[in-house]
């Protein structure tokens, strides 16, 4: 039956034709916290969401963040195309299952995986994930092995080993599964985990030692070929075993690349899983993460589910469930895109972005130079202690603000809070000729902090400024 024009749709009809600026809905307040009660037009819902969005920032400007914030549009179209793939239905997406194992491949064999053992691993939502999943195998390993020892596990909590440069993620994790977080402080000289004091933090109780390869406060990375010998030398001596998890989540997928004989990896005997953020140097929007076990023995068999699952059986052994397979697929185009000489030649140029901007940042006379992108492409600084300048690093970060740059200014983790650093995270996206941009803003500020009135903070400390993950 045919419809009968009526009033209403020529109204409605007619809707089409208003200038977006001057349509109803631009003209009412729509409710914040509550659901309004007519749906509007697509084309005006998406301009009003796009323009609450407006003032948040360029990510590209962004420096605080170690997150993509830059894809090739290939990649984006491929991410958006397979949006509504679930990665958990490996029985209905089998060609997505796959690409996730070719990934997990990929990632083992440049980590050196030994082939002699059976290495397995899972795509995650990000580092965070993994590194849930990294500490549950080691507790859950070292449950068993102290049961079968007669150790009394009562006694006393089980323990995690790691530097004060740890990301708030082990945090959660030493939370979540109650496990006692033992912290080895990071001082002037050891900006990373401290290896002459390492094995003061051990006992029966430990269920593993984090090796961070790329501290998020500075981009270093820890020692990890020091730490795998002195846990070589303790299991020598010990019934009770130490494994060590490396965060990798910046830089696994950065220092295979540019530092190839840095060992680090599971080259050496006693890493037994890694972890890393595919969407900090694996170049992917966020959110992917990864994690691979060396072998079958540090995968306890517990943490694996079977799920039967229309018609089929999958193993899962991740704490998410359903999630877009869309980050996945766009890891699986970066390794297909990029190969090894694709990574390393963004990576290396990224560091020499971060070497340039170091140099700049020393040239001005004003800061003692932390870190300079010889690890993670990172630029971390202080002001020098003998300065006579009325201004402070925060004043310097509200000053790049104006020009759209996010630049964080923060304390060091716990005996180290006097000292406020700031940081700039160098991504593949920052190119030399953005950077150029960039170092004379830089200078501007300085040069308008040194000149031109302004109220400064009166607080040299001001707390953290920025995100810093
Ligand atoms: C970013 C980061 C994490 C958390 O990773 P997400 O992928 O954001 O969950 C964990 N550890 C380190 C060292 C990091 O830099």
């Amino acid at each position: 039956m045919a419809m009968l024009y009526s009033e209403s749709d020529k109204t409605r009809k007619e809707s089409y034709r208003v200038p977006l600026f001057a349509s109803e809905e631009e003209q009412i307040r729509i409710p914040n916290y509550k659901l309004k009660d007519e749906p509007i037009e697509a084309r005006i819902a998406y301009q009003l969401v796009k323009d609450e969005l407006m003032d948040e920032g360029n990510a590209r400007q962004n420096l605080a963040t170690f997150c993509q914030t830059y894809m090739e549009p290939e990649a984006t179209k491929l991410m958006s195309e397979t949006l509504e793939k679930n990665a958990v239905d490996k029985s209905e997406y089998p060609q997505t299952a796959e690409l996730e194992n070719k990934c997990v491949n990929i990632l083992a064999d440049l980590w050196h995986a030994p082939s002699a053992e059976k290495y397995s691993g899972t795509s995650t939502v990000g580092s965070s994930e993994a590194c849930m999943l990294g500490g549950l195998a080691m507790k859950f390993r070292w449950r068993k092995k102290a049961e079968e020892r007669g150790l009394d596990i009562a006694k006393q909590r089980p323990n995690l080993v790691i530097s004060s440069g740890y990301q708030v993620c082990w945090e959660k994790f030493c939370v979540y599964w109650d496990v006692d977080m033992r912290v080895v402080p990071m001082d002037e000289a050891h900006l990373r985990l401290d290896t002459d004091k390492v094995l003061d933090y051990v006992d029966e109780y430990t269920i593993g030692i984090v090796g961070i390869l790329g501290i998020t406060y500075t981009g270093e990375f820890d020692d990890i070929q020091a730490l795998d010998k002195i846990v070589a030398g303790y299991n020598k001596t010990h019934d009770h075993e130490l494994v060590i998890h490396i965060d990798g989540a910046s830089g696994a997928m950065f220092a295979p690349f540019v530092e190839p004989d840095l060992k680090w990896d599971f080259q050496l005997d006693n890493v037994v899983s890694i972890n890393t953020s595919g969407h900090k140097y694996g170049l992917v929007y966020p959110g992917v993460g990864w994690i691979i076990w060396r072998g079958e023995e540090y995968l306890p068999r517990e943490l694996v589910f079977d799920v039967s699952y229309l018609g089929g059986s999958m193993p899962t052994m991740a704490i998410n469930f359903s999630r877009s397979a869309s980050q996945i697929i766009g890891q699986y185009y970066n390794f297909l895109r990029y190969g090894f000489s694709g990574y390393k030649k963004i990576h290396e140029r990224t560091r020499d972005t971060a070497l340039y901007l170091a140099k700049i940042v020393k040239e001005t006379g004003y800061f003692d130079v932390i870190h300079e992108g010889a690890n993670l492409p990172i630029v971390c600084y202080k002001m020098k202690a003998d300065l006579d300048v009325e201004w402070t690093l925060y004043d310097l970060a509200d000053q790049l603000l104006m020009k759209g740059w996010q630049v964080p200014a923060y304390p060091l983790p716990d005996n180290l809070s006097d000292t406020i650093v700031q940081r700039f995270v160098c991504r593949a996206d920052l190119g030399y000729n953005v950077a150029e941009e960039f170092a004379k803003d830089f200078q501007e500020a300085i040069h308008n902090l040194e000149h031109v009135r302004v109220l400064y903070h009166a607080d040299k400390n001001q707390g953290t400024y920025g995100f810093t993950h």
